[in-house]
């Protein structure tokens, strides 16, 4: 019976699923067209202090530009490109870019406006035995520091396997800031976190939209809870997906003292990011 089961529910899904391996495949293999063509554009997500309300840093968010479908969102191409592997060149030239952006704001700006970029990383490229090696090379090849650096990671990155956790320990070693992206929607247990070299939690927007809706008890405890454990372990709490005054006040006062936002800013191309780097007071 259950064979029989079995049998009936591939013939159901069969068809839907060649036509996903039939996108994922054409997809794929645009993508790495697209790469080779050079399609791929980063945008700079500013990142404030919420505090003084001055820029503080930037989150470096890869674009797609298909000549014929147009924009491709990340949402839809990042999870093809990990699983075909096309993630390791994508993330390479993602690394590369945005650190070598990096440094030529800090050679019209100087390093005291803003001081790091954060880049996105995939466990896929995390569990390359080169990786560490990469970063190394492209941060003396950019004449940057590795505190200007900061790595997103996933919490389900932390808890892939030992190769991954080595891997981010000789990151953190080496002085790269290590920063859990989307935090609160993982699996990590707390002990782990405590463990871990981790420098930055970034509460996932979920939580941030509750906020604004107010009746949501459950989302408004995880957003305080998250805030008082960053503090209690002295790690940077930042709340991403502000869309609203409101959503601001209400984290900055939780213990959120960085965030980013369509509130403040929307992605932006590096030309309009170093405009607003050209406005902010440098700091004392
Ligand atoms: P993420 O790293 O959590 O990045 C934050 C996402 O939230 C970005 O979406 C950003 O545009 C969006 N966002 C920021 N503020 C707001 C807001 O106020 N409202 C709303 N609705 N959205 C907001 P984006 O750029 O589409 O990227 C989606 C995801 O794709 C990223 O989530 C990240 O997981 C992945 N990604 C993007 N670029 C890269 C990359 O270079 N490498 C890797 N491995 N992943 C990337
Ligand atoms: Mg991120
Ligand atoms: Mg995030
Ligand atoms: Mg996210």
């Amino acid at each position: 019976a259950a064979k029989e089961a079995g049998k009936a529910s591939w013939a159901r899904f069969e068809p839907r699923m060649r036509q996903d391996m039939v996108n994922h495949a054409m997809l794929a293999g645009e993508l790495r067209a697209g790469i080779a063509r050079g399609e791929l554009r980063l945008l700079y997500q500013p990142i404030y202090d919420l505090v003084t309300g001055r820029l503080h840093g930037a989150e470096a968010l890869v674009r797609w530009q298909h000549p014929e479908r147009g924009f491709v969102s990340p949402a839809d191409f990042i999870p093809v490109a990990e699983r075909t592997g096309l993630i390791v060149p994508l993330g390479a030239w993602v690394l590369r870019e945005a650190c070598a952006q990096l440094a030529r704001w800090h050679a019209t700006y100087g390093d005291r406006t803003v001081e790091s970029v954060n880049v996105n990383v995939a466990v896929r490229q995390l569990r390359e035995v080169g990786f560490v090696d990469e970063v190394a090379a492209v941060l003396s090849e950019t004449g940057l520091r590795p505190r200007n650096l900061i790595i997103e990671v996933t919490e389900s990155s932390v808890v892939d396997g030992w190769q991954v956790r080595e891997t981010l320990r000789a990151l953190h070693e080496m002085g790269v800031p290590l920063a859990l992206d989307d935090f609160g929607t993982g699996q990590s247990s707390l002990s782990l976190l405590r463990a871990f070299p981790v420098d930055v939690l970034k509460l996932d927007k979920s939580f941030v939209d509750g906020i604004a809706e107010g009746a949501d008890r459950g989302r408004l405890a995880v957003a305080a809870a998250v805030a008082q454990l960053a503090e209690h372990l002295q790690l940077k709490a930042v709340a991403e997906g502000i869309e609203n005054q409101e959503q601001l006040n209400r984290l900055r006062d939780m213990g959120y003292r960085y965030g980013q936002g369509f509130f403040m800013s929307r992605p932006v191309p590096a030309d309009d990011y170093a405009a607003l780097m050209a406005a902010d007071p440098v700091r004392a």
